[in-house]
């Protein structure tokens, strides 16, 4: 999956400054960076939430090139390769968590429900929510509904799972089990792209770092160097000590 060239803008303003950005498979990259820097923004181009006015993505044998537009068939296919996991999990209030989990692989993948079933009970012990089947998520905590959204995506198999803070609308014992789970499932070579502010987490999970700031890449490359003294970058070196 790769950016190449890309340019986005909001009325006047350039949030993303030809960025070229590859996330290499079975690996998860990190997004750090300022607010505002354009983390959201990136993440959400993967998924064609937005559409850039120019560069190029490529994901396997599918090649857009944004200034031509995205064709339909692409879109539908990216989709299908990308499940989104978002700060606030958007579950559906009036389906059972199970039924929030295979409405996706029943309604877009046509699996039949027993199978759906199936493997919904294993990803809820994945994520530790074997117990919540039939809960609706009024009566889950934050963290638990974020991990209901977090087997819900992978309830798709996407190739990549992408995360928008997936941790930080939640307190720090909540967030805790939500990390778990995302450690669980990098160590299973599940490829990811998360946007986080948790350098510790961050530091524990990136096979790859990028800092983004002001809509250009100021770093990537592996996180033992982001976060070592010696990265020969000030502004990254003031971004982690104000972070941590
Ligand atoms: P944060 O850490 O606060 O979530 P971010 O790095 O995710 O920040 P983005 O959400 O990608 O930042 O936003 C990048 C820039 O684009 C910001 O200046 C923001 O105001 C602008 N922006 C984002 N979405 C829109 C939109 N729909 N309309 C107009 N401007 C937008
Ligand atoms: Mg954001």
């Amino acid at each position: 999956m790769k950016l190449s060239h890309v340019n986005k803008t909001f009325g006047s303003n350039t949030v993303l400054k030809d960025i070229n950005l590859d996330f290499p498979k079975g690996k998860v990259t990190v997004l750090v960076g300022p607010s505002g820097s354009g983390k959201s923004t990136i993440l959400r181009s993967l998924n064609l939430l937005e559409t850039p006015e120019a560069g190029t993505y490529e994901f396997d044998d599918i090649k857009i090139d944004f200034a031509a537009g995205v064709k339909k068939d692409d879109l539908f296919n990216i989709r299908k390769k990308t499940g989104m996991v978002f700060q606030s999990y958007n579950l559906f209030p009036h389906l059972t968590v199970l039924q929030n989990i295979i409405e996706g692989p029943t309604q877009v993948l046509k699996q039949d429900k027993a199978t759906a079933e199936k493997y919904a009970h294993e990803l809820l012990e994945k994520v530790g929510l074997a117990d919540k089947a039939d809960a609706y998520p009024s009566e889950l905590s934050g963290g638990q509904a974020q991990r209901v959204a977090i087997a819900r995506s992978l309830a798709m198999k996407p190739e990549y799972i992408l995360l928008d803070e997936p941790t930080s609308a939640l307190d720090p014992e909540l967030e805790l089990g939500v990390l778990k789970v995302l450690l669980q499932i990098a160590s299973e070579h599940q490829s990811m792209v998360v946007v986080t502010h948790n350098m510790a987490f961050a530091k524990k999970v990136a096979d790859k770092i990028v800092f983004v700031e002001d809509g250009n890449i100021l770093y990537e490359g592996d996180s033992e160097t982001f976060f070592s003294k010696d990265n020969g970058n000030e502004r990254i070196q003031k971004f982690i000590s104000a972070m941590t």
